[in-house]
């Protein structure tokens, strides 16, 4: 069977992103983090705390789905110094801004550019490397189910 041609996109030659840590993605106005169970388990281990320590402290029900505290505006994890779990940060945040809604079209993504300084700076990343961070977002779950969580305990 011979393959469909792929679909051209704006970002087909690559796109240029470096993340300069700025702290503009973190000062949520309004929004929230999801993680995924997955996503506890891994800042919770990057804390060294249990999943079930880690979703009392700073986790809670909105709208029926897990999500972190906000600290007013920011994520309660955003600090001085930017991400204070950077390296057991979630896939939200580890995949942006490469997320399917910010890639849907050039506009979109210049609006994304102007809320993240990182975007044309540093590393090219092709386009294969981009649908790959791409489809990790897709797969990302909007929050764990919170029974599931509670369950969790180690
Ligand atoms: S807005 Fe962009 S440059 Fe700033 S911290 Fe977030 S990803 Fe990094
Ligand atoms: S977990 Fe870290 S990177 Fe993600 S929004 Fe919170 S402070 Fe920012």
């Amino acid at each position: 069977m011979t393959k469909a041609p792929e679909k051209k996109r704006f970002y087909s030659e690559g796109l240029h992103f470096e993340c300069t840590g700025c702290g503009a993605c973190c000062k949520l106005g309004g929004g929230f983090v999801y993680p995924s169970l997955e996503d506890v388990g891994f800042a919770a281990r990057h804390l060294e705390l249990s999943v079930t320590n880690f979703s009392k402290t700073y986790m809670e029900l909105h709208e029926g789905q897990y999500v972190f505290k906000n600290d007013g505006d920011n994520c309660i994890f955003y600090g001085e110094k930017g991400c204070t779990i950077y390296d057991g940060r979630p896939s939200q945040c580890r995949t942006f801004p490469f997320w399917s809604a910010n890639l849907k079209s050039q506009y979109r993504w210049k609006i994304t550019e102007e809320e993240c300084e990182g975007i044309g700076q540093g590393k090219l990343f092709s386009r294969d490397e981009i649908d790959d961070i791409r489809n990790q977002t897709s797969q990302t779950p909007s929050g764990p189910d919170p029974k599931l969580l509670m369950e969790n305990s180690d």
